[in-house]
């Protein structure tokens, strides 16, 4: 091996990424026939199979598709045992252009890949997957959730995303306001996509002043015609005049340069793993006074709803499921003041005691 190969080889550190967060396996999808390439990454399983979607995004490179899909599948695990689904994290992503490198072949091959998995892992929607993805999917293994209703599942888990997203929203606002009415708030929605459209619905009928953003023009303009919203430029959201900043597009948003311009009071989003460093920059934002409502807890509307799916689905099962997110909101507020740690911190810790509950309680079987 040549000395630049070994220095590569050296500067990839996969274990050691893989072993920060205790992942139990990741695994490397490659079909050149199709396209594929792909990285599913299973965190933990304490609590039953891991359950994700799988994100389509055209990374930079491939360590920067590693270090999303270890994030993410993290997030996964405390978001299911946080909603105390029977539910282990996992996540994958496909390296490529969701507009321009989908294909029959490259869904099959994927689904092959994740039956290959026996049930560790079961797959859904994310970021560039829809439901009509699933279905190819499904021809390949009934690992997969989120398929559309006329197959017997749930369809899109978006509207249930974006009602907990909202609730979370509404315990946020009440927490900093002393009620959780959300008219005459101004509230920044980065993002235009499945979630947000329908969280944009809620907050315009409560009477919300609503400014979106998104990358993609085609987005802003469908939403903007069907309610009626403001628009803002995507660079120019931080800088807005605004009680809640809502990120519904990409994670890190929340970092050193955006905290430096935000004027907010509560930030609370749809997006998965919006704190860039959810340590460092959890508690920029609790010194800030500003009200972060921890993502994996009020975005877990989407789990929720494919959770049911999986023990056949049923639409008010999962709506009153998802109810319980507003009042789990306040208590992990509660909680955090209480101990004087972040929101984020305080999630964290409830989702781990959790699973080392369930670890216990499986040892003694
Ligand atoms: P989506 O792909 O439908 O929408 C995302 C939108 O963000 C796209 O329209 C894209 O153009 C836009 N975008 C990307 N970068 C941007 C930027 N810098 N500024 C402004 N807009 C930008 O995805 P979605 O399903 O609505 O999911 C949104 C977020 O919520 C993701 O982080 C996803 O992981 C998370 N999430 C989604 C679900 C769900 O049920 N769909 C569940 C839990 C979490």
């Amino acid at each position: 091996m040549s000395t630049t190969m070994n220095q590569a080889a050296n500067s990839l550190n996969i274990f050691e990424q893989i072993g920060a967060n205790d992942h139990e396996q990741v695994v490397f999808c490659n079909d050149p026939v199709s396209g594929l390439k792909s990285i599913i990454a299973i965190h933990n399983t304490t609590c039953g199979p891991a359950l994700g979607g799988t994100r389509f995004w055209n990374y930079a490179n491939d360590a920067e598709a590693l270090r999303d899909v270890l994030r993410l599948s993290r997030g996964m695990t405390y978001k299911a045992a946080i909603s105390g689904l029977n539910l282990g994290g996992g996540k994958a992503v496909i390296i490529g252009n969701s507009y321009t490198d989908k294909s029959e072949a490259l869904w099959r091959r994927y689904g092959k890949f994740v039956n290959g998995l026996a049930g560790r892992y079961i797959t859904a929607e994310d970021v560039g997957t829809a439901k009509e993805d699933m279905e190819y999917i499904a021809m390949e293994t009934k690992h997969v959730t989120g398929v559309p209703e006329y197959m017997g599942g749930s369809g899109d888990p978006s509207p249930v995303t974006a009602f907990t997203t909202y609730l979370g929203m509404k315990a946020s606002a009440k927490k900093v306001f002393g009620n959780d009415s959300l008219a005459g708030k101004v509230v920044a929605v980065q993002g235009a996509g499945h979630v947000a459209q329908y969280l944009i619905g809620h907050l315009v009928k409560d009477g919300a002043i609503v400014h979106v953003c998104d990358i993609n023009s085609d987005k802003v303009a469908s939403v903007v015609k069907e309610h009626g919203v403001k628009v803002v430029d995507a660079d120019a959201i931080y800088d807005l005049k605004m009680d809640i900043y809502s990120p519904c597009a990409m994670g890190a948003t929340v970092n050193d340069a955006t905290l430096k311009r935000l004027s907010c009071s509560i930030i609370a989003g749809c997006a998965n793993n919006q704190l860039e460093d959810e340590k460092i920059h959890g508690q920029q934002v609790k010194e800030m006074g500003i009200v972060y409502a921890p993502d994996f807890l009020i975005n877990a509307g989407g789990l929720i709803n494919v959770a049911t799916e999986r023990e056949g689905y049923n639409r008010e099962r999962a709506m009153g499921k998802a109810e319980q997110v507003y009042k789990r909101t306040l208590d992990i507020f509660a909680k955090a003041d209480a101990e004087n740690i972040t929101n984020q911190a305080a999630a964290i810790l409830i989702a781990e005691q959790r699973i080392q509950q369930l670890a216990k309680l499986k040892s003694s079987l």
